[in-house]
């Protein structure tokens, strides 16, 4: 499998090659150069399969034979040791047709686990191969973090950089960041939103001679292996609803755009879906283009649901991409009108094509407190305010009796406790494993929002690290 850039001007590259970079040195991001399927009978196979063996078929031809199948067998089934429960993705049923599907069994509580669990043994064994330091960095809303951080605490000749927005995470998050004390993680608490984090990462990136010296690797779900990873659940989910028979509607809180892009590639690969809503909360640059065709940046608004808390969703340059046949030339075009003028808008063939398979619907913070008392009230479950943006996006749409519609709950509420017990009176409980989370140490850098004095900050620890890593 070779994968293109989503901006037509660089040179395609092996999973190899892009494990270990972001973005494409054309500023795009890389795609497979094509979907690969699994068919009806490879869908139909799937049932009953442990999670590890479905993520492991969706994975094999993205990954070809740049690992040995045998060296990704195991990865892959170390990567689901670490999750509280035994079907490490399991559907819980509301209604005669809702589903929630529950994402948030892995060690940092959030659906993130998923992907960063099997990327942190990735990297591990690409960097064995190499034998070369690696330095990831990532921007983080929160959730991105501290799953990132506890796959690569302690590796050897890696060091993780994770920038989040000061005060913009809650403490669950920052503490499931700051608290974890190993050498090689670094915390850095911007002066800026998200999306400033986000744009010192993307510059870093940009920056060749910065990249290539210190081996910058992302962890955001620019990178493909991310996204890779993700669609497993989709099918795992399908299938156990009676796919490929069966058809089923997702609806995805939605931030960057990485997860439901991932259910987008799992219907590229045969899975059938009827529907992909896109959740967001009042933060909906992305309900606004799917409404009207204008891509438009608007300020950041912070909410209860911090980990959407996005107006550029990087991942979305993917689906545009397909949007507009894949023409690189055309979505470089796009961007850069983003990028001067702060918007864009599509032609009608692109938005028509998308709103065959995709809807949106902004939530306010007000319907995010209200879904997350009822499914208390009337289902007797905490749910976290992601998960209750995708609920309330959910309830709004159209029952048709068919088909079954799934919701991704991407965090467990123990993680956002404040808005749950505002809206239930209940404070929902950390499990166990983090129960003395907060009264570990905490230790984190501020950093004002420029990408020099990140850089300055990335040199002096890499270096630190490597004579550390020398003398001890
Ligand atoms: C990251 C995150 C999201 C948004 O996912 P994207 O892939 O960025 O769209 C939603 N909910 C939670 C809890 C998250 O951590």
């Amino acid at each position: 499998m070779r994968y293109v850039s989503t901006r037509g001007e660089a040179p395609p590259v092996s999973f190899d090659e892009l494990l270990l970079t972001g973005l494409a040195p054309d500023g795009g991001l890389y795609v497979p150069d094509e979907w690969p399927s699994l068919g009806g009978k490879g869908i139909r196979d799937l049932a009953g399969l442990p999670y590890a063996d479905v993520v492991r078929r969706v994975t094999a031809p993205y990954v070809g034979d740049a690992i040995p199948p045998e060296d990704l067998e195991r990865m892959i089934s170390e990567a689901y040791t670490r999750f509280d429960d035994a079907a490490v993705a399991p559907l819980r049923q509301l209604s005669a047709d809702r589903w929630l599907l529950e994402l948030f069994h892995g060690p940092t509580l959030a659906f993130k686990d998923y992907a960063l669990q099997l990327l942190g043994h990735l990297f591990g064994h690409s960097r064995a191969l190499r034998g070369e330091h690696i330095t990831i960095v990532g921007a983080t809303s929160g959730d991105t973090g501290s799953a990132a951080i506890d796959a690569c605490r302690g590796l050897e000749r890696v060091d993780a950089f994770v920038l989040h927005p000061k005060d913009r995470v809650s403490e669950v998050q920052r503490r499931q960041m700051t608290t974890v004390t190993e050498p090689n993680i670094h915390n850095i608490a911007l002066a800026g939103t998200f999306d400033d984090c986000q744009a010192v990462v993307k510059a870093m990136f940009n920056d060749r001679a910065f990249r290539e010296s210190f081996g910058l690797t992302a962890v955001n779900s620019i990178n493909w292996a991310r996204v890779m990873a993700q669609i497993a659940y989709y099918f795992h989910a399908a299938v156990a609803l009676g796919a490929p028979d069966r058809s089923v509607t997702f609806v995805v809180p939605t931030g960057n755009f990485g997860d439901i892009y991932a259910g987008y590639a799992a219907h590229r690969m045969g899975l059938p879906v009827s529907g992909l809503v896109v959740a967001t909360n009042r933060n909906d640059i992305l309900a606004r283009f799917f409404e009207s065709a204008e891509y438009r940046k608007d300020d950041v608004h912070p909410t209860m649901s911090p980990s959407m808390d996005i107006q550029v969703s990087s991942n979305f340059e993917r689906l545009l991409f397909e949007g507009v046949g894949r023409d690189g030339k055309a979505v470089a075009a796009l961007m850069s009108q983003l990028d001067t003028s702060g918007g864009f808008r599509v032609g009608d063939t692109c938005h028509t094509g998308l709103r065959r398979l995709f809807s949106a619907r902004a939530v306010s913070e007000d319907e995010t407190l209200s879904t997350i008392a009822a499914a208390w009230r009337e289902n007797g479950i905490l749910i976290d305010p992601h998960t209750a943006v995708g609920m309330a996006a959910a309830r709004a749409l159209p029952r048709d009796g068919r088909s079954p519609v799934v919701v991704l709950a991407t965090a467990h509420p123990a993680k956002f406790p404040d808005a749950v017990e505002k809206a239930t009176g209940v404070r929902p409980a950390l499990p166990p494993r983090l129960s003395d989370l907060y009264d570990r140490i905490e230790r984190f850098y501020e950093l004002p929002n420029d990408v020099g004095a990140v850089q300055d900050y990335i040199r002096k620890r890499v270096s630190a690290g490597q004579v550390r890593g020398a003398t001890t």
